[in-house]
């Protein structure tokens, strides 16, 4: 008893000194590493004055346009290799408060508000292992009150989702103040901006999430290459959350089995790897999608369910819908697009995909027989052939699938949400 009250005691005591440390007066000007301009100054001149490369000085402060420095703005110089020093971000900083949630460290709210951890510790002058009460002020500077509203350079304003389901397509808005040569990395990968509207202001960009990608947290990577080359990028995280996803094994007959050896598995797969990642710039359809199949014929396998085959490595997840139909059921056109694959594949037996611009493809597996050509211009709702059983299929149905940059998404969201 004695021991926790000194304990309660302790951690009072740490609290109250965290709090003294909050209330600490933060200066403006006079910290190392930071820079008043005055009249007259350039950025070369300044990058000259430090000895700092002068990329690594506007690449520090987020600076749009070199030429537009204005006296009184403080600007952060980078130490010779680039990197930033941590006191003078702080002291550049206008702060505003967040409060803590249960079980946070400066560090799990720093990483909550995409900041750079070393900031927030620096602000809050507590190491960012620092555990924090519930509802506890945390220091933040203030560009990020309310989260996910920043301005990067010439980016104005962004939306981005703070989670997606695994399997599904997340989706994030640029505004810029002038049309920008924009750039964007989920987890690694190159994202496709779309243009909204004529003025090249407004963008937008489709996040697909794979179906196995480990919950956990990601970046989300925006940003800019400015007209000197440089690049101006920022990291937003966005938690991955597991999707509804059951479990099946797939038992191959013997003869379909035999055909499949894993050259041909592979040989296929870079066939359609290689059509999926070519991002056409005409943007064929806005609406949303209409069903590839009539009503009366519903869901037999939905996307996502992880699987084991019998045979050769064919994947470990259902990477599309299936529709139990008989054979000669006709398939339709979801949207518009272009025809840019039509032929019989060993796995996907009589295969059809449709480019619909900037990155989505569509495919249609499995076809007893396929009604249009490579080049062919569909419109909704256009016939693209007859349901079958060809490939590796235990049965007559349609498989679906919708590819975004690439990866394997639910094409059921495209049914029920239009992106524009
Ligand atoms: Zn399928």
């Amino acid at each position: 008893m004695e021991r926790r009250n000194s304990l309660a005691t302790g951690r009072f005591l740490i609290t109250l000194l965290l709090l003294l440390t909050l209330a600490r007066p933060l200066h403006a000007q006079d910290a190392a590493g930071a820079y008043t301009v005055a009249p007259g100054d350039t950025l070369g001149a300044i990058a000259t004055k430090f000895g700092v490369p002068l990329d690594a000085l506007i690449v520090a402060n987020a600076i749009d346009d070199p030429n537009r420095i204005r006296v009184g703005q403080v600007l952060v110089i980078p130490n010779a290799d680039g990197s930033l020093p941590v006191a003078a971000l702080a002291a550049t900083t206008a702060t505003g408060v967040v409060r803590a949630a249960a079980g946070d460290t400066l560090a799990t709210l720093a990483a909550r508000y995409a900041l750079d951890p070393a900031l927030v510790a620096e602000l809050n002058g507590a190491p960012g292992t620092r555990r924090l009460f519930p509802g506890q002020p945390v220091r933040v500077p203030a560009d990020v009150v309310p989260p996910m509203t920043v301005t990067l350079g010439a980016i104005t304003a962004l939306d981005a989702p703070a989670e997606i389901v695994q399997g599904r397509t997340g989706r994030v808005d640029v505004i810029s103040s002038r049309p920008l040569n924009l750039i964007g990395r989920w987890n690694g990968q190159p994202l496709t901006f779309i243009p909204l509207g004529e003025d090249g202001l407004h963008h937008f960009a489709f996040v697909p999430v794979d179906a196995l990608l480990e919950p956990s947290v990601y970046p989300l990577e925006i940003g800019y290459i400015t007209a000197r080359g440089v690049e101006i990028v920022r990291s937003w995280p966005v938690t991955v959350v597991a999707g509804p996803y059951d479990y099946q094994e797939i038992v191959v007959a013997q003869e379909k089995a035999d055909v499949l050896t894993p050259d041909v598995v592979v040989a296929e797969r870079e066939r359609v790897v290689a059509i999926w990642s070519q991002i056409s710039p005409t943007l064929w359809w806005r609406d949303v999608f209409q069903r590839p199949i009539s009503v009366d014929y519903p869901t037999t396998s939905p996307f996502g369910t992880r699987r084991t085959y019998s045979v050769a490595d064919i994947g470990n997840f259902h990477a599309g819908q299936d529709f139990g139909a008989p054979e000669g059921t006709l398939i339709f056109a979801p949207a518009p697009g272009v025809v840019v694959l039509a032929e019989p594949l060993a796995v996907r037996g009589n295969a059809v995909i449709i480019d619909h611009g900037q990155g989505v493809f569509t495919g249609y597996w499995h076809m007893s027989e396929m009604k249009v050509t490579p080049g062919t211009r569909v419109e909704t709702g256009d016939v693209l052939g007859l349901v079958g059983n060809t490939g590796l299929s235990t049965g007559a149905h349609l498989h679906w699938e919708l590819r975004i940059d690439g990866v394997a998404v639910d094409p059921m969201q495209f049914l029920d949400e239009a992106p524009f």
